[in-house]
Formats: structure tokens, C-alpha cells, sequence
């Protein structure tokens, strides 16, 4: 200000990401809350297993979306969270390092805003995922070594000018932990009127490790005595990190269970939240999601197979020590997608997996309560 009280103002406008244009991200916002709205809330399945006395098992359905996986929920929140941070504009051509199903549901919500969507990920990934992503107006690039998946997205995203979504850093950050329908919300909620309200475990795999931060942070905030179990698969560096305390280690061999099990820490992997973590063999996670198919009418994925078999377990614990309540899962997908994989008896066999020995425990652990003590 000068001796005259004139005051000099400056003003600016970005040149570069935050100049979007504000009628497109009303629109897109419309967009993503009318599929929310359009969108029932998923079924919490409580199958009978009359021999498992005490316990109530419940299963929150995620294979019921639209784009048939938990990550429906994931990709939404991560559309929204780029939208209102200004990342994603009219145009942006979007970019994803997945292992596919969170790739199937960018594909979904990225075509109902008009927006490019480029995924990259691992060779191995199923047909049905490729097919999937490709149908829904999709590209998909592949790289043979999983590690490579982050960078490879990154260098696309920067060269297009485009967003790398970056589900494993962003899933823990996009989601609502404190409500707002988030997963643990609904679950918690659908949970109100049964016999034990507050479950005495929750168990989830982790891939980005997004839904088991949810569900820790919430069991927290809501101040529940319910614990939360992660279970980790072969060939992943959650378990050995969560146990040993270091991030920093990483593994060079890709998981087998598609959507769970990483070769890096993952930065949405919050370890203060889990109370105990599993390690699952991958016969193991598959010997359970055929169980859990057969008992159901209707096929799972494998990672549900995972987060069954650790119930199961924990299941088996409760009983021997006498104790009662109720624990919770997810099915977070359909076996539908794996029909060349998991339900593949030559697939199976090429991976050296014999797992009829072990679905007959299930099976008769099922039956009778007893026989899985010596499991892991
Ligand atoms: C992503 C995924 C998971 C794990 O969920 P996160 O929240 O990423 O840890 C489990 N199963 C399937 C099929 C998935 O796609």
C-alpha cells in the first residue's frame, strides 16, 4: 500500500491441470453420484454351517457391482478423489497399474465420463480381466515382470500428459475411512440385528491393502472390540513385513491369487490397524473358494477362497477355546472370471496343486467342527 492508500492486486489463473473447465466437472460429478445412486447396497450372506456351533459366518458380497468386484467401490472413490483434486479433467487420458479387476471398473466409470483408460499389468492376468477391460473401451498393456507395473503406469501417464490413478498409494486416501457408506459402514450396519452385532473378527486379504485400512480404521473409530485379520498368499511381502516390521522388503515372484498378495509394501497398507495377519497357502486359498462355491450354489474367486480359509482358521481357534460370536469376510469376487485358472483342473495341475486332500478337510471341518488345528 502506498502513501495514497492504493492497493495493487495480482491475479492469476494455472495454465496447467487446475484450469479445467468447471461446467465438465459438474457434469462428471452428476455422472459418478447417479451410478451411486442406481446402486443398491451388497448383500451380507450368512450361510448355515450348523456344525460350527456358536459361530455365525457372514459374507459381504462385492461380486453383486456393476463391474463385478470390490473395486467397484475403489474406482469410483479414486474418480472422485482425482476429480476434486483437480487431476482429472475433460480429456485426461487415464492411466492404471493393475492386476485387472480394478482396471475392469476404471475402464467402467472412464467410459461413462468419455475419458481415455490405459491399464498395466502383469502377463499373467486372466482373459476374462483383459476381455473385460477391452469391452469397455479400455486399452490394456502388458509387462512381463510385475514389479515394473508402477513405473510403466507413471511413464504412460506423464508422456499423455495424463492422471495416473495410482490405486495402491491413493486407496487407503480416496476412501471415506469415517463413513459415508464406506464398506465397514455398511457392513457394520447390515450387522445391527444379529445375535453377536459386533463381530469378533473381520478378516480381508489385501492387494492394495485399501479395504482392510478401511475396516481397521473404522472398527477404531466406532470404538468396537472387533479385530481385524489380514490375510496374506505366497509369493507376497505383506506378511513378512507386518511380522518383522520393514516395508522395505520385496519379492521378485508375482501372486498367484489374482487381487491379493503384492511384491512391494504397498503404500495404502496400513499395518497399525491389523490385530493379526495370516499366511494362506495358495492350495489352500483354492481348496476354499471350491468349498465355498460348492456350499453357495455358485462360484468365487480365488482371493475369497483366501480370506475363507483364514476364517475358517480362526474359526477353528474359537471353537477349541470354547468361544462364541460372529466373523466376517468378503466374497470379492465371482469364480466366474477364473473358469480358465482356479476351476481349471489342468491349470491346477500344471501348478502342481493337488487340492482335493484339502477340500476334503474343509469339507469335513464344515461338517463337524473339528480337524483343521494343525493347518497352518
Ligand atoms: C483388490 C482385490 C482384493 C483386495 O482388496 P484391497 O482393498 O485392494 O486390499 C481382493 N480380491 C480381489 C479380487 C481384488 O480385486
Amino acid at each position: 500500500m502506498n502513501e495514497a492508500g492504493d492497493m495493487e492486486f495480482n491475479a492469476a489463473q494455472s495454465a496447467g491441470a487446475a484450469a479445467l473447465d468447471r461446467d465438465w466437472v459438474h457434469r462428471a460429478i452428476e455422472l459418478l453420484q447417479c451410478d451411486g445412486r442406481r446402486s443398491a447396497d451388497t448383500h451380507l450372506i450368512n450361510p448355515a454351517f450348523p456344525a460350527l456351533k456358536g459361530l455365525s459366518i457372514y459374507l459381504k458380497d462385492e461380486s453383486t457391482h456393476p463391474t463385478g468386484s470390490l473395486k467397484h467401490r475403489l474406482a469410483r472413490s479414486l474418480f472422485l478423489y482425482g476429480i476434486c483434486n483437480g487431476h482429472i479433467g475433460q480429456g485426461t487420458t487415464l492411466v492404471e497399474a493393475s492386476s485387472g479387476s480394478t482396471a475392469v471398473s476404471e475402464a467402467y466409470f472412464a467410459r461413462l465420463l468419455g475419458l481415455p483408460f490405459i491399464a498395466v499389468m502383469p502377463r499373467s492376468t486372466s482373459r476374462a480381466k483383459v476381455d473385460a477391460i477391452e469391452r469397455m473401451g479400455g486399452r490394456c498393456t502388458f509387462v512381463d515382470e510385475p514389479a515394473r507395473v508402477y513405473e510403466v503406469a507413471a511413464g504412460i501417464a506423464r508422456e499423455t500428459n495424463g492422471h495416473y490413478l495410482d490405486q495402491f498409494t491413493n486407496a487407503e486416501r480416496a476412501t471415506d475411512w469415517r463413513g459415508n457408506n464406506n464398506i465397514a459402514e455398511s457392513i457394520f450396519r447390515q450387522m445391527a440385528g444379529e445375535p453377536h452385532p459386533a463381530p469378533q473378527w473381520v478378516v480381508m486379504s489385501a492387494g492394495t491393502g485399501g479395504t482392510a485400512a478401511t475396516i481397521g480404521r473404522y472398527i477404531r473409530y466406532q470404538n468396537l472390540s472387533t479385530r481385524l485379520c489380514v490375510a496374506d498368499v505366497e509369493n507376497s511381502v505383506f506378511f513378512d513385513a507386518y511380522r518383522q516390521s520393514d516395508c522395505a522388503i520385496t519379492s521378485s515372484r508375482p501372486s498367484r491369487i489374482e487381487g491379493v498378495g503384492r511384491p512391494r509394501v504397498e503404500p495404502s497398507f496400513v499395518p497399525g490397524v491389523i490385530d493379526c495377519m495370516l499366511r494362506v497357502p495358495d492350495a489352500a486359498s483354492i481348496a476354499a473358494a471350491h468349498v465355498l462355491s460348492e456350499r453357495l450354489f455358485r462360484r468365487v474367486g480365488g482371493s475369497t477362497g483366501t480370506n475363507f480359509m483364514a476364517l475358517l482358521w480362526i474359526a477353528a481357534r474359537m471353537l477349541r477355546e470354547g468361544r462364541q460370536g460372529s466373523l466376517v469376510t468378503l466374497i470379492c469376487d465371482s469364480g466366474d472370471r477364473y473358469a480358465s485358472t482356479y476351476y481349471d483342473p489342468d491349470w491346477l495341475a500344471a501348478q502342481g496343486m493337488d487340492i482335493a486332500p484339502l477340500k476334503a478337510r474343509i469339507e469335513s471341518f464344515l461338517d463337524t467342527g473339528t480337524g483343521l488345528d494343525d493347518l497352518f
